[in-house]
């Protein structure tokens, strides 16, 4: 490139401008950094694991909100948490898009019920949907439960029910389901997530 008498004085005047302005203490990019705080400085970490496969990574999440009574949590922030033995830190493009899952319209975040021969799915309380299962799980436990085999000894086998644990559940969880599960006679357990 070809610089011109006159170009050659401006670039030299540019620079020994900025050069003063620096040593004066007013360097742009140190300005900047000054100023701009880090956006989860005042955010609340949860750890979780990821909902979607079984693979179970671990996930942080960043909400705003100090879990005061009635104040309004917001997570704003979803990262691979590095701390966990899974996926140290690392979340593929699906755990990665997460905050997107969370913040959807279409998330289910109550249990709904169907009620037989219906096509509509209407909202029930929490306690009315644990009650239910309950009752359907007592009642089908007494009506199948297998005491003894053909060969007459004692089995206590409960085979017409399963239970599917989800990929969130964690390795106590899986304990503590199995246990309750294996006690009540269920042969037809898994989990999806090996964590
Ligand atoms: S981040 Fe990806 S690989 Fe890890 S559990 Fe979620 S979906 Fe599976």
């Amino acid at each position: 490139m070809t610089v011109t008498r006159r170009q050659f004085v401006q670039i030299a005047a540019g620079g020994i401008g900025a050069t003063s302005l620096a040593a004066l203490g007013f360097s742009p990019a140190r300005a900047l950094a000054d100023t701009r705080a880090f956006k989860l400085t005042h955010a609340t970490e949860t750890r979780n694991t990821c909902p979607y496969c079984s693979v179970g990574c671990g996930v942080i999440l960043y909400a705003l909100g100090d879990r005061a009574k009635n104040a309004h949590t917001e997570i704003i922030h979803v990262e691979g948490d590095a701390d966990h033995p899974v996926n140290r830190g690392t979340l593929c493009p699906k755990g990665a898009g997460l905050l997107d899952f969370i913040r959807s319209p279409d998330r289910l975040q109550f249990p709904e019920y169907r009620a037989p021969g219906s096509s509509e799915w209407k909202r029930v309380s929490w306690d009315w949907a644990v009650d239910r299962i309950a009752r359907l799980v007592k009642d089908d436990r007494d009506k199948n439960l297998l005491h003894k085999n053909a060969a007459g000894v004692t089995v206590n086998r409960w085979l017409t029910s399963g239970f599917l644990a989800a990929s969130a559940s964690s390795n106590e969880t899986g304990y503590l389901t199995v246990k309750i599960l294996r006690a009540l006679g269920m042969t037809a357990i898994d989990n999806q997530a090996r964590v």
